[in-house]
């Protein structure tokens, strides 16, 4: 099976959210499933540079503009990687999609328009490379082109739309569709048009013969209009055709029996150990060592998605508990300053650091015994899973991926073992609270704690069993895509 997959970020060359790490890490588990997979990214200067002895293989002309194919291979691995290298599009030091002022790139559309063009003349082979793909695998609104233009074509390739966010739709005015070269038979509202303006997004959702999002919950909660912004109808539609497949977690990156990040290392059977991790970060931080007070951390943009304001609203409550809190995160300002009025406030109790730190985040996830994920909605969230692999029991609003992964610890799971967690079922501060205050009190019980932490241990979130629902899916992609009749 060959499969071409295309993405706007992937890790380790560059990464904003959860999509980077799937981009990273599904390629090669695809692979060592005996898989032909390739990616296609554009060749932002992060990507270049780490990448600096890919070779041009291809010369395009897209949207106007010349553009070259690098070929290289994905970072320590043998998977063909081909960057886009079109500098007037995304010569741009920082972040792929935003501007330094935090706005979008007012040419967005450009881009990631030339981005499809370029997936569709891979796709079809006409780019010279004389490598055609069974499935053409899309993630997100900026490859949303692709489905609705492949849609054209008569003998063209399966088509499978991963949804990882749908708050993100990439939406632009009508006369976009000129400068991008859009054929007008796809401008109609069953088509890339939403309310009068052009849809990307749409394009991925109507015309890909299978659509998937990251968590099974999240694939029903898209089809409700609290979680669907107007495109619920839409999948409704086409919920046959629509499925759910949980991310999986970089098993070796984040494994704390190897993990050099962190200042001990630990695994189920030594848990004990753990506690050096907590230590050290309350070392770290300049809190007060306290090793066996219950330390609970977030890590995430600090955005509205993320459930902040809940954290914000619940503050007061959170530190009258005899616990520290740590924070690791950037994003809206307003929410920044929230978290750091509190830190200054209860300095002996809280810390926040605003930023992006890798590193920390391990010994976070190391240090920590309670991790709080409260998202207003998650499409599939990864730290919630490495929490679990960390033994730090994971705090979360019962929606999307949270609800898939954690099982909340009640009378019952408890008794059957299942328990790994904490939920709560509505988005308030109150009932944040609430969950908090039973993780605490269970905290107490040493020998519940340590079973919990064994079971969320050991649960598999590898990358693996996701690949292989994946290569299910191309199969039925494949499937529908060979019992289109194309009109004569
Ligand atoms: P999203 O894609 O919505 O941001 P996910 O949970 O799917 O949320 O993925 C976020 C990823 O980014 C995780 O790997 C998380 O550890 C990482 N991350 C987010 N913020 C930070 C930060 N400030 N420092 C380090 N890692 C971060």
């Amino acid at each position: 099976m060959k499969i071409l997959f295309i993405a706007s970020e992937l890790f380790p060359l560059i990464k904003t959210g959860g999509l980077a790490d799937v981009a990273g890490s599904l390629p090669k588990a695809m692979h060592e499933l005996g898989k032909d997979m390739r990616v296609l990214m554009p060749a932002y200067p992060q990507a270049k540079s780490a990448l600096s002895n890919a070779t041009p293989v291809a010369h395009l002309h897209l949207l106007g503009h010349s553009a070259t194919l690098l070929s290289g291979t994905l970072p320590k691995s043998q998977i063909p990687l081909w960057l886009l290298d079109a500098p007037h599009w995304f010569e741009r030091p920082g972040n792929p999609y935003l501007a330094e002022d935090g706005n979008p790139w007012p040419d967005n559309a450009e881009r990631f328009g030339a981005l499809c063009w370029a997936g569709v003349h891979l796709a079809m082979n006409r780019a010279g490379l004389d490598w055609q793909p069974d499935v053409v695998h899309c993630n997100d609104w900026q490859t949303g082109l692709v489905p609705a233009l492949l849609s054209l074509e008569t003998h063209r390739p399966a088509l499978l739309f991963t949804i990882h966010n749908l708050a993100y739709q990439g939406l632009f005015p009508e006369a976009t569709c000129t400068t991008l070269e859009l054929p007008p038979s796809l401008w109609h509202p069953e088509g890339l048009e939403f309310h009068g303006q052009l849809s990307f997004l749409k394009g991925g959702l109507v015309y890909s013969d299978r659509i998937n999002t990251v968590s099974p919950t999240y694939a029903r909660e898209i089809q409700t209009p609290r979680f669907g912004y107007g495109l619920e109808g839409l999948l409704r539609h086409r919920k046959d055709r629509l499925s759910g497949i949980l991310n999986g977690i970089d098993t070796n990156k984040w494994n704390p029996a190897s993990d050099t990040l962190i200042a001990q290392t630990y695994d189920s059977k030594s848990l004990n150990l753990k506690k050096a991790n907590k230590l050290a970060l309350q070392q770290h931080f300049q809190l007060p060592s306290q090793p066996d007070q219950p330390l609970l951390a977030f890590i995430g943009r600090l955005v509205p998605q993320k459930g902040i304001d809940l954290i914000l609203k619940a503050m007061p409550q959170l530190l009258k508990f005899p616990m520290q809190f740590v924070f690791l995160g950037s994003g809206d300002s307003d929410f920044e300053h929230g978290l750091l009025y509190w830190s200054r406030r209860h300095p002996q109790q809280m810390v926040v650091h605003i930023g992006y730190d890798e590193a920390l985040s391990h010994q976070i996830e190391a240090g920590a015994d309670i991790f709080l994920m409260p998202s207003r909605f998650e499409p599939c969230g990864l730290n919630q899973m490495y929490s679990q692999r960390y033994g730090t029991l994971p705090i979360v609003h019962r929606t999307g991926g949270l609800a898939d992964t954690v099982t909340d610890a009640t009378p019952l799971t408890l008794k059957d073992k299942t328990a790994s967690g904490f939920s709560f079922d509505q988005p308030h501060g109150s009932a944040l609270v609430e969950a908090v205050k039973r993780a605490w009190l269970l905290y107490t019980h040493e020998k519940d704690w340590r079973r919990l932490q064994q079971t969320a241990m050991a649960k598999d979130f590898s990358w693996r069993r996701s690949a292989q629902e994946y290569c299910r899916l191309y199969s039925q992609a494949i499937q529908d895509n060979s019992q289109i009749v194309t009109p004569a």
